[in-house]
Parts: structure tokens; C-alpha cells; sequence
């Protein structure tokens, strides 16, 4: 319950519509349990007829009086259902919004770090799952369960007063009732927890699933996957069946006492009726008010048992809203608007949860329009430093500094505004060509979109496509080729019209043709543009105006192409020569350079 309520303050601005719904609630709970009175005076005055107590002629003007009383009392509280209804239906639906909303601004809050160790399903379901899960809890609440249990406590007020023998047991059974739901949701919460967690588990294999579906199918994995996801599954209907088994003891419970209580009270009331103690009018009232009692505990009853879901779904939910948020902008963040030099200067940094540093002393110096190119071995960290760049994640020690300022001190979406990005996987949206492109400009036309993709020689290509560019690309881009992707990429980048374009492996991907083309786009991209390069491919960089060699986190090497593979003994020259075609060297002389032999001796 804590939980929910910690979701409810949430959205604080619902709750003037939770008064309203609460004393709507209250004044129809009251008009229900006041009903049966009506029924009873009318039962008393046919009653006194016979005895001739009343003459007809008054007795029909009573009955009429209270005939007219009853319809009214049933209109209002008709129009208190339909307006409490109205209102409750609103609640659920701006609530919900604003709830997903504000999941979605904590979503982008969240360091890249929170999405690098978590599952995309798992947070599907607390977005999707546990949302729906909570809403079904507070609708059933808003529309009607609340008005039953006020209704309960007027009908035990009802009988207290009229009735205190029969009050008096009523109120103890229903004490009892509560206690023995308390124990039933405290016995039966772990359950709900696993069985949720569960489902968040088969929500991340089943996005894994379908976003590797290509790679499950060629590693003929349809088996394995199968088995995790039913070894998973097996554990959530376990835990599901044994939170169900809880409730389902507990209704039973709940529902035999209850009978036995109405069963005890009519009994009581006739039986004092017989004895002259009670009128007809009063074994009525007694009836109908404690069968009302039950008709009120039933949805009660469902709604306890639900509350244990409910408060996994926002156990789950308040996890992801309390998560640590990422890199946070401080309050008097500049808006970066241009970009002259951007350095490294001693930077340092070691990702969460790992020992070994992905950068060491990392220092470099990039003018405005000159390229810098990362080259090294796999691992080396040069995907970091873009990391770094992009601040998601900042570093350990050291300063990045832009324009000569701690790149701390701008706002992170002034400083990636400014910058174009092109990835090795060219991550399109499934949406239309020139929607993908546009994403890089809101409001962009389908002139400028044209112009973008013509300079990144995709128009030919995305003419001939069977609608242009209308034409749906699929999810992840799946209907086009790695080509037709990247240049799509780029062509979102120079629609972007950056300052800064980054590169990261944007060409190795791809066959020699559409290279070619790709290498061409990414040329007029960075015309006249500072720009940082990674790249495995070493005559993709050989132009660069910086080349930084990075082996184990540390840059070895700096320099230009020409003098850095004059330098045989050098990383650089290593690698271009294995690229070159001269491996059987290197790889030689490496094996013996392990072994502290130096082959070239004899020749120098
Ligand atoms: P490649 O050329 O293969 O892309 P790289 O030079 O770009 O490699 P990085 O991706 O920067 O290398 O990785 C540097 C080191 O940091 C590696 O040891 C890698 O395992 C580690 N690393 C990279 N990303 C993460 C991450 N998200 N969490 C933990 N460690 C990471």
C-alpha cells in the first residue's frame, strides 16, 4: 500500500478530483445504506393496517409520501454513480498520461549506464505492465469499491444504533475479515514480487529474442531460447499460482464468515421479532442491510486480493522512477552554441563496476576543421572517448574542455546539438525514409531532406525504392541494405548540418561498392568541419590531420599518416602493414618480439 501511495503523491495534481470522488463516494455510500429505512416504513405502515393501528386513507398518503422520497433517493443516487463514473474515468485516463509521462522524462534522465545493464523488456514492463496493473487498481477503487466500503462502515453504523447486539458482531466479524486480509497480502507479497520480476524477465528474453531474431534463426538457437524462456516462464506460473492460492483461501474464508454473519443476524432479528421484540419493518431492514453487506464485500474483497499486483506493479515502477538519474546538467548550465577546439586534457576513466580503466591519461588537442582520426587495436577505448564527448558518462579525472571550458559547464543537449553522429550501425526508425531523415531537423521539408540525401548520394537509390521516399524502411531499417542505411545516416547528419561530425566505424560494415559511395557522402559531410574519426580501415584516415594511436586505454602514438608509418617499430606502422598485406611479417616479427629476439638484428 506504501507504494501506491508513494505513486499517488506522484501526481498531486489529481488530488482535488480524489476529494470530489471521495465525497461523491460518501454521500451515495450514505444514500445506499439509507435506502433500506425507506423499505421498512413501508413494510411498517402495510403492517399496521390489518391491526387497523391506521386508517387506509392515511396510511396510502404515508406510503405515497414515502414513495416519492424512495424515487427520489434512487435518482440522486443514480446521478451520483453516473457523475462519480465520469470523474473516475478522467482520473484514470489524465493520470495514467501524466504517470507515463513522467516515466518517460525519468527514461531520459537515465544514464546510458542504467540502459547498458538492464533488459528492454523488463523496462517495457514496469512501463506497460505495471502502469496497467496500478490503473486497473485505482479505477476499480475510484469507481465503486470506495463507495462499498464507506457504504460497509454506514451499514455497521446502521445497525449499532438500531440494532447493537447485531452491530456489535458484525463490526467484530469485520474486523476479523480485515486482519485475516492483512495476513493473506503480507503471506502472499513475495509471490507477487517474484511472479512480477518474472515477467520482467520474459519481457527482456522476448525483446532479445525478436531483436536477434536473425542471429537466433542462423545459429538454428530457436531451441535454446525456447528453454530459457519456458525454464523463466515455469517459475512465473509457479509463483503466480501460489499468490493465487493465497487469495483464493482468503475469499473463501472472508465469504464463509460473512454468510455465517448474515446468516446470524436474521436469524437474531426473527427470532426477536417473534418475541415481540422487533416489527416486519426491522426483520427487512436487517435483511437487506446485511445482504447489502455482502453484495459490498465481494468487489472489496477482489480488490484486496489485487492490491498485492498492484503494489509489485509500483514497487517495480518506483525502482525505475527512483533510479539514479545519469550525468546531471548543473542549474546554471551554458547553452553551447559554437565550437572552436575541443581538448582532452589528462582524462582518465574506468566504467561502472569495472576495475581496469578504459582511459589513461588520455590528452589531445583538436583547432576548429581539423580531423582527428582514432586508430588501434580492439578495446583500445576509442569509442570511449566519443562516449566521453557525448557525456554519457563523464570522466573519473582530467577535464574535457571545449573552446577552452570544462565541457561540465554547458548544458549536455546544447553540447550533442551541436554535434553530428554516424555509427557503424546505422540505427533507423520505423518510419519512412524522409521521416528518418528529418529526425535530425524537426520541421525539415522534403526539399531540404532531398538536398541532404543527394549529398549523401542516397538519392538515386531511395528514387528507385517501390515509394520513394515514402517509402516504410521497417523496423531497425530492415528492409534496406548496410549501404542504403548509412548513407540514410549520413544524410540525416547533413540535414543536422553539425559543427562537429563523428564518426565511429561508419564505413567498415560495408562491401567495397557502397564504401565508396558511403566514403564519398562522409567527404562532403566533413568539408570545412572539425571532425573525429574512428576508424579500423587505416587508408580511410590516411588524410587526417591528427592521427592518435590507442593501445590498453593510453594514446601511444600521435602524428600524421606519412611520418607514422615511417616508423617501423610504431603500433601504427604494425597494423598498417598487416592491413597492407605484409601479416606474415608482423605476425613474425611479434612472435619473436614475445620471446625477446631481435630478428632484424643481423641486418642493421
Ligand atoms: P573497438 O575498436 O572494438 O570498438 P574500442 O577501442 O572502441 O574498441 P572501447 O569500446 O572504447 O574500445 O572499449 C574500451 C574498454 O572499455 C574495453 O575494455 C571494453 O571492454 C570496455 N567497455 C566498453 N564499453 C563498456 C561498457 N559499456 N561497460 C563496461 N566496459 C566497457
Amino acid at each position: 500500500m506504501l507504494s501506491l501511495w508513494r505513486i499517488a503523491q506522484l501526481l498531486p495534481q489529481y488530488a482535488p478530483r480524489v476529494v470530489q470522488i471521495a465525497a461523491i463516494s460518501l454521500a451515495s455510500a450514505a444514500l445506499a445504506a439509507g435506502t433500506p429505512y425507506l423499505y421498512k416504513f413501508m413494510v411498517d405502515i402495510v403492517s399496521r393496517m390489518p391491526a387497523g393501528d391506521v386508517s387506509a386513507a392515511v396510511a396510502l398518503d404515508e406510503f405515497g409520501l414515502w414513495l416519492v422520497l424512495f424515487a427520489l433517493v434512487k435518482s440522486a443516487h443514480v446521478a451520483l454513480v453516473t457523475i462519480q463514473g465520469n470523474i473516475s474515468t478522467r482520473l484514470l485516463f489524465d493520470s495514467l498520461s501524466s504517470l507515463r509521462e513522467k516515466i518517460l522524462d525519468k527514461m531520459n534522465l537515465l544514464g546510458i549506464d542504467y540502459y547498458e545493464r538492464t533488459h528492454v523488456g523488463d523496462i517495457m514492463d514496469r512501463w506497460d505492465n505495471g502502469v496497467s496493473v496500478i490503473s486497473w487498481w485505482v479505477n476499480a477503487l475510484c469507481n465503486g469499491a470506495l463507495t462499498n466500503i464507506l457504504q460497509v462502515f454506514f451499514i455497521i453504523a446502521v445497525l449499532c444504533s438500531k440494532f447493537p447486539p447485531i452491530g456489535s458482531a458484525i463490526t467484530a466479524v469485520m474486523a476479523f475479515a480485515l486482519y485475516d486480509s492483512y495476513r493473506s497480502l503480507v503471506e502472499a507479497r513475495p509471490f507477487h514480487r517474484g511472479w512480477s520480476r518474472h515477467r520482467g524477465l520474459m519481457s527482456g528474453l522476448m525483446a532479445e529474442f525478436l531483436s536477434h531474431i536473425a542471429t537466433v534463426r542462423s545459429f538454428s538457437g530457436e531451441a535454446v531460447i525456447r528453454d530459457r524462456y519456458l525454464e523463466s516462464q515455469a517459475i512465473w506460473r509457479d509463483l503466480r499460482e501460489k499468490a493465487h492460492q493465497v487469495t483464493v483461501s482468503a475469499n473463501l474464508r472472508r465469504n464463509a464468515i460473512n454468510t455465517l454473519a448474515v446468516f446470524g443476524a436474521t436469524s437474531f432479528v426473527s427470532w426477536a421479532a417473534l418475541h415481540g421484540r422487533y416489527n416486519p419493518g426491522d426483520i427487512l431492514l436487517v435483511l437487506i442491510l446485511t445482504e447489502s453487506l455482502t453484495g459490498t464485500i465481494a468487489p472489496i474483497s477482489a480488490l484486496i486480493g489485487q492490491i498485492g499486483e498492484a503494489e509489485a506493479a509500483a514497487e517495480r515502477l518506483l525502482e525505475l522512477l527512483r533510479a539514479e538519474a545519469g550525468i546531471v546538467d548543473p542549474p546554471d548550465a551554458k547553452t553551447l552554441t559554437s565550437v572552436d577546439t575541443i581538448a582532452f586534457d589528462r582524462v582518465s576513466f574506468t566504467y561502472p563496476g569495472k576495475r581496469a580503466p578504459a582511459l589513461e591519461n588520455v590528452s589531445f588537442f583538436l583547432a576548429k576543421s581539423q580531423s582527428l582520426a582514432l586508430a588501434g587495436p580492439s578495446g583500445a577505448g576509442k569509442s570511449t572517448i566519443i562516449k566521453l564527448l557525448l557525456r554519457f558518462y563523464d570522466a573519473n579525472a582530467g577535464r574535457i574542455l571545449i573552446n577552452g571550458e570544462d565541457i561540465r559547464h554547458f548544458s549536455q543537449v546544447s553540447v550533442r546539438s551541436l554535434f553530428g553522429v554516424v555509427l557503424q550501425e546505422a540505427a533507423l526508425f520505423n518510419d519512412t525514409v524522409a521521416g528518418n531523415i528529418a529526425f535530425a531537423r524537426q520541421g525539415a521539408g522534403i526539399d531540404a531532406v532531398r538536398a541532404a540525401a543527394r549529398k549523401a548520394y542516397a538519392h538515386e537509390f531511395i528514387e528507385r525504392l517501390p515509394q520513394g521516399y515514402e517509402t516504410l524502411v521497417g523496423e531497425r531499417g530492415v528492409r534496406l541494405s548496410g549501404g542504403e542505411k548509412q548513407r540514410i545516416s549520413i544524410a540525416r547528419a547533413v540535414l543536422k548540418d553539425p559543427q562537429l561530425i563523428i564518426l565511429d566505424e561508419a564505413t567498415s560494415a560495408l562491401d567495397s561498392e557502397s564504401e565508396q559511395l558511403v566514403q564519398s557522402g562522409l567527404r562532403d559531410l566533413m568539408q570545412g568541419r572539425t571532425s573525429l574519426v574512428i576508424a579500423h580501415r587505416l587508408s580511410t584516415i590516411a588524410n587526417a590531420d591528427i592521427i592518435a594511436v590507442m593501445r590498453e586505454g593510453k594514446i601511444v602514438e600521435t602524428g600524421r599518416h606519412d611520418a607514422l608509418i615511417a616508423s617501423p617499430d610504431g603500433l601504427y606502422a604494425r597494423l598498417h602493414a598487416l592491413q597492407s598485406g605484409k601479416q606474415s611479417d608482423v605476425i613474425a616479427d611479434g612472435f619473436f618480439e614475445s620471446r625477446g629476439i631481435n630478428r632484424r638484428a643481423p641486418d642493421a
